[in-house]
């Protein structure tokens, strides 16, 4: 595979860009290697700068649920952008925006728009803090909400890859504020909270990590941190920046029947534009500014160009439901593939999967947090992600990432990952 292009453009990326990226783990120094650059994007496939072509498991880490250049999205993106870019004032777009998300995620009465989800998880817990007025926040090892100061504390993501869970340039004083317990570990988070008491603002998580991995909540564990939280007064905040209108329509929320008081979203809901958002009860969401004193702003929130966007993406969504179970079905029939090759070829790699995601570990181990799923073999991965990205599939270049399924993935596509993953598996341990 010719992939000349990407190597000229990547070292000159480097002499201005740091690291060459504008987000750490594109660079793929996770798994060694020159990134590709990709040129554009169609359906299941994305093309690079030398004109090779893969199959699509990242589709942007998530927002391009419909496939790439989705026609209906392009259209209103494209009527939008006769009326300008951006106004800087309100539009009956976000007010459409807001009712459509406050029906598809019912413990959400009021929401307000950010620009991504990193955004949404800082501006979430400022409202819990400022609602119980106190400091401290709970969240999980391994668990990433985007590089707000508070959540670079064992984060996951680009974070764990790197190794610097807790990056130099937040201080102390941050850190402090900061409690982590590992996933899945309830009694851990009962510890902290009586180490605590009425100390601890919010409990945020996602309720199905990808920043890991992909690792599933253990039956009973999100209803066990609902109820430690209604016992505390402490905001439950799901980060379903991931999950939202992925997992469900209604997100992890409705797969699992929790209701958490804060949800932040992002990715899907800007349709592949910058966009994020958090919402939840209305008797918090009424301390956001101008309706209350905890302030949050933005010159781009609720941009015309980006609200045409997600609108279109959400209202897709909500009017077909077959989405959901067409996912479904393509996550079932890759997970089958995958374990019928393993089977084939005595190997037993866990491999974690719920829906449209899923991460397979170099590990026979079962991974329920961060310490689990980093007793994976990262080099085996490193051989396995190229093998992989030489067969044509491009997959995100980390052990610690979920893999996302499009709709626009069709039997052909999946049977073509299926034997991918099985060659791929073959070449790595020279079977
Ligand atoms: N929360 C979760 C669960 C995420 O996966 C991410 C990004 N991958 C973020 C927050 C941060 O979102 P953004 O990159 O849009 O700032």
């Amino acid at each position: 595979m010719n992939t000349s292009t990407s190597q000229n453009l990547f070292e000159k990326a480097q002499h201005y860009i740091p690291g060459g990226v504008n987000s750490p783990v594109r660079a793929f120094r996770a798994v060694g290697g020159t990134p590709i650059f990709i040129k554009s994007a169609k359906g299941a496939y994305v093309y690079d700068e030398d004109g090779n072509e893969y199959i699509e498991l990242i589709n942007s880490w998530g927002p391009m649920i419909l496939g790439h250049a989705n026609e209906l999205i392009q259209q209103a993106v494209s009527d939008a952008i006769q009326h300008s870019f951006s106004f800087g004032a309100p539009t009956r777009k976000e007010v459409e925006m807001a009712e459509l998300i406050v029906s598809m995620v019912p413990s959400i009465e009021k929401v307000r728009m950010v620009n991504s989800g990193t955004e949404a998880t800082m501006s979430a817990i400022r409202v819990a803090r400022g609602f119980t007025g106190r400091d401290k926040i709970i969240k999980f090892e391994g668990c990433y909400h985007g590089h707000g100061d508070s959540f670079l504390i064992a984060a996951g993501s680009g974070a764990a890859t790197f190794g610097t869970p807790d990056s130099p340039g937040v201080t102390k004083g941050v850190a402090h504020d900061t409690l982590t317990a590992p996933f899945n570990d309830l009694a851990a988070v009962q510890q902290l909270v009586d180490a605590n008491k009425e100390q601890i603002a919010a409990l945020i998580l996602e309720p199905v990590v990808g920043n890991m991995g992909c690792v599933l909540p253990a039956e009973g564990f999100l209803a066990g941190l609902r109820r430690i939280c209604d016992e505390e007064g402490t905001v439950l905040i799901l980060d379903e920046v991931m999950t939202g209108f992925r997992l469900a329509k209604g997100g992890a929320q409705e797969r699992f029947g929790i209701t958490p008081d804060l949800t932040t979203l992002g990715k899907i809901i800007g349709g592949g534009m910058p966009v994020g958002a958090y919402g939840g009860r209305a008797e918090i969401m009424n301390w956001v500014s101008p309706a209350g004193p905890v302030y949050q702003a933005g010159t781009l929130s609720g941009n015309p160009i980006a609200m045409a966007a997600g609108l279109t993406m959400l209202n897709y969504l909500n009017e077909h439901p077959e989405v959901y179970s067409q996912l479904e079905n393509s996550g079932n029939k890759l997970v089958t593939g995958f374990k019928n090759s393993q089977e084939k070829l005595g190997l037993n790699y866990t491999l974690n999967h719920i829906g449209s995601m899923y991460t397979l570990f170099f590990t026979d181990q079962p991974v329920t947090d961060l310490s689990s799923a980093k007793s994976s073999d990262l080099v085996l991965f490193g051989k396995y992600f190229h093998a992989m990205l030489n067969r044509g599939i491009y997959m995100g270049p980390s052990q610690f990432e979920a893999m996302f399924l499009s709709t626009a993935l069709t039997d052909d596509h999946l049977n073509k990952i299926i034997q991918a993953n099985e060659d791929s598996l073959k070449e790595i341990q020279s079977l």
